[in-house]
């Protein structure tokens, strides 16, 4: 049998310091995962339990490749974020031992069309549009980690046009690596090659054709690229 269309490259992210590549299944996503970002959006952080969207694995962005405004948005965020890769998986892990499906991290930034998300919000619709568009996740290369590293306390940056506008320590997220793994698998029976982008921290911001982000999570990696002209 043969294909009546040509099969999709895989999506894959360089591995940090190697010639490997990690072939990314899904993007899995958390929404609101810093108490302060949280605030900043009018919600009560310790209220509810994680939000979960995803993102298609062709959205990531690698090797610094700068990112086309998107089409339809007239207010697009960045949103800076740790991002989980998984080894392993499973449906329903016990937080005991979620941290054993993790290969390492990487930075990634959810850039997110705040102005679709907001108008689904208020109209109870889903935020594919606002979320998962093309280019919509750039990422770092991932750096592996021994099992049950602890990242503790480092610090996740994002940097607009050589401005700091994202500045918080990972230590802040409500919900831990091995909290996120174990809830999101209450739901999807998770996979080596599913990626989580973790949530962000506040000073979320517009971004505009023309600009330069930067990003870096200390001791995981960093990323920079440029907002491109629309196609
Ligand atoms: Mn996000």
């Amino acid at each position: 049998m043969s294909y009546v269309v040509s099969p999709a490259p895989v999506s894959s992210v360089p591995v940090k310091d190697s010639d490997h590549l990690y072939a990314v299944n899904r993007i899995y996503c958390v929404g609101q995962n810093y108490g302060d970002h949280v605030r900043e959006m009018g919600g009560d952080p310790k209220k509810n339990p994680p939000v979960f969207f995803s993102k298609p694995a062709n959205a990531i962005v690698i090797n610094n490749k700068g990112v086309n405004y998107p089409p339809a948005t007239r207010e697009l965020h960045h949103e800076v974020e740790l991002v989980v890769a998984l080894s392993g998986g499973g449906l329903r892990i016990p937080e005991q031992s979620a941290m054993s499906c993790v290969y390492g991290y990487a930075v990634g930034i959810d850039l997110t069309c705040r102005d679709l998300q907001q108008s689904a919000k208020e109209t109870g619709r889903p935020w594919d549009t606002a979320k998962g568009f093309d280019q919509s996740a750039p990422i770092s290369p991932i750096k592996p980690f021994p099992l049950n590293k602890d990242l503790g306390d480092a610090m996740i940056t994002l940097s607009l046009n050589n401005e700091v506008r994202q500045e918080a320590k990972l230590s802040d997220m409500i919900w831990s690596v091995s909290e996120i793994i174990s809830a999101l698998s209450n739901f999807y029976e998770l996979k080596a090659g599913d990626l989580i982008f973790t949530g962000t921290p506040s000073g979320v911001s517009s971004v505009a054709p023309g600009d330069h982000i930067t990003a870096n999570i200390v001791g995981v990696g960093e990323l920079e690229f440029d907002i491109c002209d629309a196609l």
